[in-house]
């Protein structure tokens, strides 16, 4: 006989957990299905900040004035005005409650100075330490999962989402023992995106064929077609996010808070030409005009002494250390004076607080304390923001905007959150958010 439970979700990245915790501690009966022979999917390798507005740390951080609407109208003009407003408005508003719920559960967070890309105020939360924000999350859901004796299952894939009377009844998944069938009085997907998919991606995008993805493997798109087959539809599928600093022989990422904290981009003649602040989409394509396309990331040691994250590029050789600016001209490959002079540009620009080449809005440190460290890097797939169109109480649509009885999504998997360009910072806070709002909806259908 099949298996029964109330809520299946399926994957257990940081929307997957934050979704089965939630309905747990609401004392729904769960089941995670989770592919891969690990949990956390993409979560575990996201390297950049949770954002939130208002929230108690921004706070002690001397920011008084950011609030959602103010967060909600950076996310749209970073998502080009394609984002679902009703969506953005769910996240914006959620957000801080979401931060806090980890809080909670434990999360060793701290308001991160130095703005993102796009960003009117500084909102990122992560570990204080600098260290990457997935593994915090990951290590705080996981502990939480198993306290709660979550049911996860890893190598179990789902293959097909189930349907009875026009309604979601469960779900077909390969275990490592065959086909099984899981009923369920709802289904969450959370299954992340397609960016390690390059089929997919090259299908939507001909001509990011070739380019390196930042994603783990299990990122190909699975929830789509599950979604897609019960009548689901997609908004903005064809909505991948480029990132500007990438390494390209690994896909190893750069997180953007190295130039969040006041790093900067050199091109192969040690020139800066871009405002390294500006979103992900506009560094990519400013740096794919430069020769070679690619760039090198510089920091100081006024960043690297302080960041964990930093200091792991060194251990993991994606970054170099030089012990003068000469030895900085030397690895790019050009006079040492050209490299001197874009320095001496950056500092004035920190003196005077203007950037007169490109008008970067905040250089937050001088870059003159050695050494520096440095990263050649180049655009990589990294997010797609395209997805199965949800409502913002996360339940599954299809085409014509009709619900899907007893289908949730969350994360990756969904379009219209992050619209044209995602924000950095706007991935976490989205699976969190969306996530803990995907359980208490489905909560309806096993009458609570
Ligand atoms: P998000 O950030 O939206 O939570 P992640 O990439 O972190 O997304 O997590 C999604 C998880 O879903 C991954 O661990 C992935 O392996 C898993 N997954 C994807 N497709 C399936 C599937 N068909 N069955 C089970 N798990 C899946």
């Amino acid at each position: 006989a099949a298996e029964s439970t109330d809520i299946v979700i399926i994957g257990s990245g940081g929307a997957g957990l934050s979704s089965a915790i939630t309905a747990t501690e609401k004392g729904a009966k769960v089941i995670v299905l989770e592919k891969m022979a690990y949990f956390g999917g993409n979560s575990n390798r996201s390297e950049g900040e949770m954002n939130a507005a208002g929230t108690k740390q921004q706070k002690a951080h001397g920011i008084t004035d950011d609030t959602p609407e103010r967060f909600a109208a950076d996310t749209i003009r970073g998502g080009h005005g394609l984002n679902d407003p009703a969506l953005v408005k769910a996240l914006t508003e959620n957000a801080a409650s979401a931060e806090e719920w980890l809080l909670d559960l434990g999360a060793h967070f701290c308001h991160r100075m130095g703005r993102g890309g796009g960003q009117t105020r500084a909102r990122g939360h992560g570990p204080c330490d600098g260290s990457p924000v997935g593994i915090e999350i990951m290590r705080v859901l996981g502990e939480r999962a198993d306290k709660d004796h979550i049911d996860m299952r890893l190598n179990n894939r789902v293959t097909k989402i189930l349907m009875k009377n026009g309604k979601v009844s469960g779900v077909q998944v390969k275990t490592p023992k065959g086909m099984e069938t899981i009923n369920a009085k709802a289904v969450i997907l959370a299954t992340g995106g397609f960016g390690a998919n390059h089929k997919m991606v090259e299908k939507y995008r001909p001509e990011l064929k070739g380019f390196s993805t930042t994603n783990h493997p299990g990122a190909t798109g699975d929830g789509i077609i599950l979604a897609q087959q019960v009548g689901a539809g997609l908004t903005d599928i064809e909505q991948i996010q480029i990132h500007p600093t990438v390494i390209k022989k690994n896909g190893a990422l750069i997180s953007e808070s190295m130039r969040a904290r006041g790093g900067f981009l050199l091109n192969k003649n040690g020139k800066r030409f871009t405002n390294e602040l500006l979103t992900r989409d506009v560094v990519s394509a400013n740096e794919l005009k430069q020769p070679g396309g690619i760039a090198y990331l510089v920091i100081d040691n006024s960043i690297y002494s302080k960041n964990k994250m930093a200091q792991n590029y060194t251990a993991e050789k994606l970054m170099t250390k030089c012990d003068t600016i000469a030895d900085v001209a030397k690895l790019i490959g050009v006079d040492e004076k050209v490299v001197q002079a874009s320095f001496d540009q950056y500092h004035k620009a920190f003196d005077n607080k203007k950037d007169d080449l490109f008008g970067r809005p905040e250089m937050l440190i001088r870059m003159d304390q050695a050494p520096y460290f440095v990263a050649e890097v180049t655009p990589g797939i990294h997010h797609t923001m395209g997805g199965v169109k949800i409502d913002p109480q996360a339940e599954v649509l299809t085409p014509e905007k009709k619900p899907i009885p007893g289908l949730f999504a969350a994360g990756e998997v969904t379009g219209g959150v992050h619209g044209g360009n995602r924000i950095g910072g706007n991935a976490v806070a989205d699976i969190i958010t969306f996530g803990c709002i995907s359980a208490n909806s489905a909560l309806k259908y096993i009458g609570q």
